[in-house]
């Protein structure tokens, strides 16, 4: 450790920016599962993905051995945008918490999307357009991913058709009427435009939607629809290729102050966050070259890695994309209605589910009452108003920091701060309401729907 005095943020220089994309899968020795054909259960060939996906993001998602891929220009320029984003030594929480930790955190709140999801959006948006598209369709929960997709459209000059899930399409006005800004079809789904919605409907009247559900619309009217194709958020290799940007500015920022963490943590919905922080980190773990406790934080109310099976599942309701094997609750588990945070998608990544499995990282799972209260504590001494999602990174990075209280040990903690949460302040005024409650689910819940896995031999 160099002796300089660390600024409360650390930018990089733009010349100092990642040119390359880093693929964590060229250094893994058990190497993530293919996606599988639903019909026939055979590994996917590129041409059956074609329908769905652009050529170059399947080439992407197919590559386990390509280390880096060089980030083109033109999203290069948009990056300048809001990139590099800070990573911030947090003193004021340190010494809120009487901690000789040190705290630091990447920030990804500096856009309109209010996420790092539009660092996987302009790369996907891109891609469409090169291979001369009209348009792509995707899915939105709580519409920060629909939001970063409507900018990176808007930029390029695409069509996007965005299914909100219903219950935060009439709970979140405002992010509606954000994507409409950037130019967005927004139906709330399930809808009557497709066959699966109509299904869906006649099956479950009254139901408020879900993540899969929602799923299924946007790859139904992608295949559907002459010169569409579909895009999705989090999850895929390829959204974790994208997402290494944030670590690769992050390990940059560390080395240019000689700082080495020691635990890096994460929130994990599908693990594009997380899998893009911890990739360039990973890749000297995978290589023998240094070592780091990596934490994933989920919440207690969908539990995918702490909880779930590790198996190939439907990555939607309605079963027509491939199969992915991964940690999941199984494709029909839904979170109880009253969880707010957010991070609410059944599965998980296919890299971080191989690399929990093979013992490369831990996961904890947090109730909700403790993330809000991490998140007013952050929010109080460190100013930004936290993203739910985000505030499950907060809960553990300030519990390791409490430990190190308790045994005087000197920690580096790293963690990321995905994002803000001014569209989540009907989950803000539950908190403060004393309205918010930790519902977890039984192991006779979870049994419901992870018993119904597809088996595949
Ligand atoms: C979408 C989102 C997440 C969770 O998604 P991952 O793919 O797990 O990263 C976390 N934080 C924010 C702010 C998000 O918008």
């Amino acid at each position: 450790m160099s002796d300089k005095k660390i600024p409360y943020k650390i930018y990089l220089e733009e010349n100092e920016m990642p040119k390359a994309w880093y693929n964590v899968r060229a250094d893994m020795k058990n190497k993530p599962a293919p996606l599988l054909n639903p019909g026939t259960h055979e590994p996917m060939k590129p041409e059956e993905l074609a329908p769905v996906f652009c050529e170059e993001l399947i080439k992407q998602e197919m590559d386990n051995d390509t280390a880096y891929f060089d980030i083109p220009q033109e999203i290069l320029d948009y990056y300048k945008t809001f990139r590099p984003s800070p990573l911030v030594r947090a003193y004021n929480l340190e010494k809120k918490l009487g901690t000789p930790a040190k705290i630091y955190y990447k920030f990804e709140g500096n856009n309109t999307s209010g996420s790092h999801k539009l660092n996987s959006a302009i790369a996907q948006a891109y891609y469409a357009k090169k291979q001369g598209l009209k348009g792509v369709t995707t899915e939105t929960g709580a519409g920060q991913w629909g939001t970063a997709l409507s900018m990176a459209c808007a930029y390029f000059g695409l069509d996007c058709k965005v299914y909100m899930v219903k219950v935060s399409y009439e709970q979140k006005p405002f992010r509606r009427e954000v994507m409409r800004t950037y130019g967005a079809q927004v139906t709330p789904s399930p809808s009557e435009t497709t066959q699966i919605g109509k299904k869906i409907l006649a099956e479950y009247p009254g139901t408020t939607g879900s993540l899969g559900c929602a799923i299924s619309e946007a790859v139904e009217v992608a295949t559907s629809t002459e010169g569409y194709r579909y895009v999705l958020g989090s999850v895929l290799n390829q959204v974790l290729l994208h997402q290494s940007v944030i670590g690769l500015e992050t390990k940059a920022a560390l080395d240019k102050y000689d700082i080495k963490p020691d635990i890096i943590i994460g929130c994990a919905g599908g693990g594009s966050n997380l899998g893009g922080l911890i990739s360039p980190f990973m890749g000297e773990k995978l290589r023998g070259e240094a070592d780091y406790r990596i934490i994933a934080v989920e919440p207690s109310s969908c539990p995918s890695f702490t909880r779930g099976k590790y198996a190939y599942d439907f990555c939607d309701t309605g079963m027509v994309c491939p199969l992915a094997k991964m940690y999941t609750l199984g494709s029909g588990f839904i979170p109880a209605p009253n969880h707010a945070g957010g991070l609410r998608y059944h599965g998980m990544s296919s890299i971080l589910s191989q690399l929990y499995d093979d013992g490369y990282m831990e996961a904890v799972s947090v109730p909700q009452v403790k993330v809000f209260e991490a998140a007013e504590e952050f929010a109080r001494v460190e100013g930004i108003l936290p993203a739910p999602e985000s505030s499950h990174a907060i809960r553990v990075a300030i519990d390791e920091a409490l430990k190190c209280k308790e045994t005087g040990e000197e920690k580096t903690i790293v963690f990321g701060l995905t994002g803000t949460g001014y569209f989540d302040m009907v989950a803000y005024e539950k908190f403060h309401d004393g309205k918010m409650d930790d519902y977890v689910p039984t192991d006779e819940e979870l049994e419901k729907y992870i018993s119904k896995l597809p088996k595949i031999d």
